[in-house]
Protein backbone atom coordinates (compact mmCIF):
# COMPACT_ATOMS: atom_id res chain seq x y z
CA UNK A 1 0.00 0.00 0.00
CA UNK A 2 1.69 3.07 -1.39
CA UNK A 3 0.97 6.45 1.39
CA UNK A 4 1.94 9.83 1.35
CA UNK A 5 2.33 12.13 4.00
CA UNK A 6 1.34 16.11 4.18
CA UNK A 7 2.89 18.24 6.35
CA UNK A 8 5.77 15.29 6.22
CA UNK A 9 8.52 18.01 8.13
CA UNK A 10 6.27 18.67 10.91
CA UNK A 11 6.33 17.18 14.45
CA UNK A 12 3.42 14.31 13.50
CA UNK A 13 4.65 14.57 9.52
CA UNK A 14 8.31 12.62 10.82
CA UNK A 15 5.63 10.25 13.20
CA UNK A 16 3.53 9.48 10.59
CA UNK A 17 6.61 8.83 7.87
CA UNK A 18 8.26 6.49 10.80
CA UNK A 19 5.17 4.82 11.55
CA UNK A 20 4.51 3.82 7.77
CA UNK A 21 7.80 2.41 7.43
CA UNK A 22 7.71 0.41 10.42
CA UNK A 23 3.89 -0.76 9.51
CA UNK A 24 5.77 -2.08 6.44
CA UNK A 25 4.01 0.12 3.78
CA UNK A 26 5.56 2.08 0.85
CA UNK A 27 6.38 5.50 1.53
CA UNK A 28 5.59 7.75 -1.87
CA UNK A 29 6.80 10.87 -0.28
CA UNK A 30 5.48 14.11 1.02
CA UNK A 31 4.46 18.10 0.93
CA UNK A 32 5.98 20.58 3.02
CA UNK A 33 6.51 24.07 2.90
CA UNK A 34 9.74 25.93 0.86
CA UNK A 35 12.71 25.95 3.53
CA UNK A 36 11.48 22.96 5.72
CA UNK A 37 13.75 20.07 6.29
CA UNK A 38 11.43 17.11 5.46
CA UNK A 39 12.92 13.45 5.75
CA UNK A 40 14.97 11.90 3.28
CA UNK A 41 11.96 11.16 1.29
CA UNK A 42 10.85 12.27 -2.45
CA UNK A 43 8.87 15.69 -1.76
CA UNK A 44 6.14 16.39 -4.43
CA UNK A 45 5.50 19.88 -6.15
CA UNK A 46 2.21 19.74 -4.83
CA UNK A 47 -1.14 17.68 -3.72
CA UNK A 48 -2.03 16.44 -7.46
CA UNK A 49 1.28 15.03 -7.98
CA UNK A 50 1.31 13.29 -4.33
CA UNK A 51 -2.36 11.56 -4.72
CA UNK A 52 -1.16 10.29 -8.19
CA UNK A 53 1.80 8.69 -6.30
CA UNK A 54 -0.40 7.54 -3.64
CA UNK A 55 -3.53 5.17 -2.45
CA UNK A 56 -3.97 7.14 0.92
CA UNK A 57 -2.70 10.73 1.68
CA UNK A 58 -1.99 11.23 5.89
CA UNK A 59 -2.56 15.24 6.15
CA UNK A 60 -2.00 16.58 9.64
CA UNK A 61 -1.25 20.50 8.29
CA UNK A 62 -2.82 23.47 8.91
CA UNK A 63 -6.88 24.35 8.94
CA UNK A 64 -5.90 27.07 6.06
CA UNK A 65 -5.36 24.14 3.54
CA UNK A 66 -8.23 21.56 4.60
CA UNK A 67 -10.06 23.29 1.31
CA UNK A 68 -7.92 23.24 -0.82
CA UNK A 69 -7.16 19.74 -0.08
CA UNK A 70 -10.74 18.57 -0.12
CA UNK A 71 -11.02 19.77 -3.31
CA UNK A 72 -8.10 18.30 -5.17
CA UNK A 73 -8.15 15.06 -3.32
CA UNK A 74 -12.34 14.33 -4.18
CA UNK A 75 -11.14 14.20 -7.75
CA UNK A 76 -9.07 11.42 -7.37
CA UNK A 77 -8.99 7.61 -6.44
CA UNK A 78 -6.94 8.42 -3.11
CA UNK A 79 -8.19 7.80 0.76
CA UNK A 80 -7.57 10.90 2.69
CA UNK A 81 -6.83 10.69 6.48
CA UNK A 82 -7.16 14.13 8.04
CA UNK A 83 -5.75 14.96 11.52
CA UNK A 84 -5.72 18.42 11.19
CA UNK A 85 -7.52 20.22 13.59
CA UNK A 86 -8.86 23.76 13.89
CA UNK A 87 -11.30 24.00 11.43
CA UNK A 88 -13.81 26.16 10.43
CA UNK A 89 -17.53 25.52 9.40
CA UNK A 90 -17.01 26.29 5.82
CA UNK A 91 -13.57 23.67 6.19
CA UNK A 92 -15.62 21.14 7.29
CA UNK A 93 -18.34 21.36 5.20
CA UNK A 94 -15.73 20.61 2.16
CA UNK A 95 -14.46 17.60 4.03
CA UNK A 96 -18.11 16.56 4.00
CA UNK A 97 -18.35 16.95 0.39
CA UNK A 98 -15.20 15.36 -0.27
CA UNK A 99 -16.56 12.19 1.46
CA UNK A 100 -19.28 11.89 -1.03
CA UNK A 101 -16.50 10.79 -3.50
CA UNK A 102 -13.63 9.36 -1.85
CA UNK A 103 -13.05 7.72 1.66
CA UNK A 104 -12.32 10.14 4.27
CA UNK A 105 -10.82 9.10 8.03
CA UNK A 106 -11.00 12.15 10.06
CA UNK A 107 -10.46 12.07 13.52
CA UNK A 108 -9.24 15.05 16.41
CA UNK A 109 -7.03 12.26 18.24
CA UNK A 110 -6.11 9.15 16.52
CA UNK A 111 -4.90 7.55 19.36
CA UNK A 112 -7.28 4.17 20.13
CA UNK A 113 -7.43 5.15 23.86
CA UNK A 114 -8.63 8.64 23.64
CA UNK A 115 -11.59 7.19 20.71
CA UNK A 116 -12.78 4.79 24.04
CA UNK A 117 -12.66 8.23 26.30
CA UNK A 118 -14.95 9.63 23.75
CA UNK A 119 -17.23 7.36 23.78
CA UNK A 120 -17.28 6.81 27.95
CA UNK A 121 -17.93 11.19 27.65
CA UNK A 122 -21.10 10.07 25.83
CA UNK A 123 -22.07 7.57 28.14
CA UNK A 124 -21.59 10.02 31.16
CA UNK A 125 -23.79 12.73 29.31
CA UNK A 126 -26.26 10.45 29.18
CA UNK A 127 -26.48 9.26 32.46
CA UNK A 128 -25.89 12.34 34.68
CA UNK A 129 -28.63 15.33 34.26
CA UNK A 130 -26.69 18.30 32.63
CA UNK A 131 -28.56 20.40 35.26
CA UNK A 132 -27.19 19.03 38.33
CA UNK A 133 -23.47 17.93 36.90
CA UNK A 134 -21.48 21.05 35.46
CA UNK A 135 -19.44 19.81 32.71
CA UNK A 136 -16.29 20.91 31.81
CA UNK A 137 -13.23 20.33 29.38
CA UNK A 138 -9.53 21.33 30.37
CA UNK A 139 -6.71 20.58 27.77
CA UNK A 140 -2.75 21.07 28.13
CA UNK A 141 -0.81 20.94 24.80
CA UNK A 142 2.71 22.29 24.05
CA UNK A 143 3.63 26.04 23.40
CA UNK A 144 3.67 26.06 19.63
CA UNK A 145 -0.36 24.36 19.31
CA UNK A 146 -1.95 27.20 17.02
CA UNK A 147 -5.67 26.28 17.84
CA UNK A 148 -7.91 26.24 20.89
CA UNK A 149 -9.05 24.59 22.48
CA UNK A 150 -8.00 21.51 20.84
CA UNK A 151 -9.86 19.24 18.38
CA UNK A 152 -10.01 16.56 21.32
CA UNK A 153 -11.34 19.03 23.58
CA UNK A 154 -14.43 20.00 20.88
CA UNK A 155 -14.58 16.01 20.11
CA UNK A 156 -15.28 15.20 24.21
CA UNK A 157 -17.45 18.28 24.27
CA UNK A 158 -19.47 17.24 21.26
CA UNK A 159 -19.54 13.20 22.75
CA UNK A 160 -21.48 14.83 26.29
CA UNK A 161 -23.65 17.03 24.34
CA UNK A 162 -24.60 13.90 21.96
CA UNK A 163 -24.91 11.92 25.15
CA UNK A 164 -27.24 14.50 26.54
CA UNK A 165 -29.45 15.53 23.50
CA UNK A 166 -28.06 19.31 23.36
CA UNK A 167 -26.94 21.43 20.31
CA UNK A 168 -23.35 21.72 21.06
CA UNK A 169 -22.99 24.65 19.50
CA UNK A 170 -25.29 26.76 21.63
CA UNK A 171 -24.02 24.66 24.89
CA UNK A 172 -20.41 25.68 24.55
CA UNK A 173 -18.67 28.29 26.55
CA UNK A 174 -14.59 29.25 25.73
CA UNK A 175 -12.38 30.81 28.01
CA UNK A 176 -14.26 32.87 30.72
CA UNK A 177 -12.90 36.58 31.83
CA UNK A 178 -13.82 39.47 33.92
CA UNK A 179 -17.11 40.25 34.71
CA UNK A 180 -18.46 37.17 32.49
CA UNK A 181 -21.46 36.43 34.77
CA UNK A 182 -22.74 33.09 36.86
CA UNK A 183 -22.67 29.89 34.90
CA UNK A 184 -25.30 28.92 32.45
CA UNK A 185 -27.19 25.60 33.45
CA UNK A 186 -26.31 22.81 31.07
CA UNK A 187 -23.13 24.62 29.25
CA UNK A 188 -19.89 23.01 28.54
CA UNK A 189 -17.05 25.08 29.55
CA UNK A 190 -13.62 24.70 27.82
CA UNK A 191 -10.02 25.44 29.66
CA UNK A 192 -7.18 25.90 27.13
CA UNK A 193 -3.55 25.70 28.88
CA UNK A 194 -0.38 25.95 26.81
CA UNK A 195 3.02 25.12 28.18
CA UNK A 196 6.66 23.31 27.11
CA UNK A 197 6.18 20.43 25.20
CA UNK A 198 3.14 18.52 26.39
CA UNK A 199 2.30 16.47 23.64
CA UNK A 200 -1.63 16.29 24.77
CA UNK A 201 -3.45 16.42 27.85
CA UNK A 202 -7.16 16.50 28.65
CA UNK A 203 -9.45 16.48 31.38
CA UNK A 204 -13.41 16.38 31.54
CA UNK A 205 -15.03 17.01 34.66
CA UNK A 206 -18.25 16.53 35.85
CA UNK A 207 -18.94 18.50 39.22
CA UNK A 208 -22.39 18.43 40.78
CA UNK A 209 -23.07 19.49 44.59
CA UNK A 210 -22.04 16.81 46.41
CA UNK A 211 -19.63 14.90 43.58
CA UNK A 212 -17.26 15.29 41.10
CA UNK A 213 -16.23 12.47 38.68
CA UNK A 214 -12.88 13.49 36.11
CA UNK A 215 -11.83 11.48 33.40
CA UNK A 216 -8.24 12.34 32.17
CA UNK A 217 -6.27 11.35 28.98
CA UNK A 218 -2.66 12.09 28.65
CA UNK A 219 -0.72 11.20 25.75
CA UNK A 220 3.22 10.62 26.27
CA UNK A 221 4.13 10.14 22.65
CA UNK A 222 3.02 11.89 19.18
CA UNK A 223 3.58 8.13 18.02
CA UNK A 224 0.15 7.01 19.34
CA UNK A 225 -1.44 9.16 16.83
CA UNK A 226 0.63 8.42 14.24
CA UNK A 227 0.46 4.74 14.78
CA UNK A 228 -3.23 5.14 14.63
CA UNK A 229 -3.37 6.98 11.40
CA UNK A 230 -1.06 4.76 9.66
CA UNK A 231 -4.15 1.98 10.99
CA UNK A 232 -6.55 4.35 9.91
CA UNK A 233 -5.27 4.97 5.99
CA UNK A 234 -4.42 1.08 5.40
CA UNK A 235 -8.19 0.33 6.68
CA UNK A 236 -9.49 3.26 4.08
CA UNK A 237 -8.00 1.76 0.91
CA UNK A 238 -10.78 0.00 -0.96
CA UNK A 239 -13.81 1.59 1.19
CA UNK A 240 -16.55 3.01 -0.25
CA UNK A 241 -16.59 7.09 -0.26
CA UNK A 242 -18.07 8.37 3.43
CA UNK A 243 -16.88 10.16 5.92
CA UNK A 244 -15.29 7.46 8.85
CA UNK A 245 -13.78 7.99 12.33
CA UNK A 246 -11.27 6.25 14.41
CA UNK A 247 -14.78 4.31 15.83
CA UNK A 248 -15.29 2.85 12.46
CA UNK A 249 -11.53 2.00 12.01
CA UNK A 250 -11.13 0.21 15.26
CA UNK A 251 -15.09 -1.56 15.00
CA UNK A 252 -15.94 0.65 17.93
CA UNK A 253 -19.62 1.89 16.31
CA UNK A 254 -21.69 -1.28 17.56
CA UNK A 255 -20.72 -0.31 21.12
CA UNK A 256 -21.47 3.39 20.62
P1 LIG B 1 3.61 21.35 12.77
O1 LIG B 1 3.52 22.83 12.72
O2 LIG B 1 4.78 20.72 13.44
O3 LIG B 1 3.56 20.77 11.27
C1 LIG B 1 2.59 21.17 10.34
C2 LIG B 1 3.18 21.03 8.95
O4 LIG B 1 2.14 21.36 8.03
C3 LIG B 1 4.33 22.00 8.64
O5 LIG B 1 5.58 21.41 8.90
C4 LIG B 1 4.15 22.27 7.16
O6 LIG B 1 4.85 21.33 6.37
C5 LIG B 1 2.67 22.05 6.92
N1 LIG B 1 1.96 23.34 6.79
C6 LIG B 1 1.74 24.25 7.76
N2 LIG B 1 1.09 25.32 7.25
C7 LIG B 1 0.89 25.05 5.95
C8 LIG B 1 0.27 25.75 4.90
N3 LIG B 1 -0.30 26.94 5.09
N4 LIG B 1 0.25 25.17 3.67
C9 LIG B 1 0.80 23.95 3.46
N5 LIG B 1 1.41 23.23 4.43
C10 LIG B 1 1.46 23.79 5.65
O7 LIG B 1 2.22 20.86 13.43
P2 LIG B 1 1.87 19.45 14.08
O8 LIG B 1 2.11 19.47 15.55
O9 LIG B 1 2.47 18.34 13.26
O10 LIG B 1 0.27 19.44 13.91
C11 LIG B 1 -0.32 19.56 12.61
C12 LIG B 1 -1.83 19.50 12.76
O11 LIG B 1 -2.24 18.21 13.27
C13 LIG B 1 -2.42 20.52 13.73
O12 LIG B 1 -3.67 20.96 13.24
C14 LIG B 1 -2.61 19.72 15.02
O13 LIG B 1 -3.59 20.25 15.88
C15 LIG B 1 -3.03 18.38 14.44
N6 LIG B 1 -2.82 17.21 15.29
C16 LIG B 1 -3.78 16.24 15.20
C17 LIG B 1 -3.61 15.06 15.90
C18 LIG B 1 -4.64 13.96 15.74
O14 LIG B 1 -4.48 12.86 16.30
N7 LIG B 1 -5.69 14.20 14.93
C19 LIG B 1 -2.49 14.87 16.73
C20 LIG B 1 -1.54 15.89 16.80
C21 LIG B 1 -1.71 17.05 16.05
Amino acid sequence: MRMGVAGIAGRMGRMVTAAILEAGHSLAGGLCLPGETPPDTPIFPDMAALSAACDAVIDFTHASTVLPHATLLAGTGCAWVLGTTGLTAADQAGVTAASSRIAVVQAANFAAGVNLVLALAQTLGAALPAAEYDAEIVEMHHRQKLDAPSGTALALGRAVAAGRGQDFDTVRTGARDGQCGARRPGEIGFAAMRGGQIVGEHTLIFTAADEQIALTHRAFDRASFARGAVRAAAWAVGRAPGLYDMKDVLGMKAAG
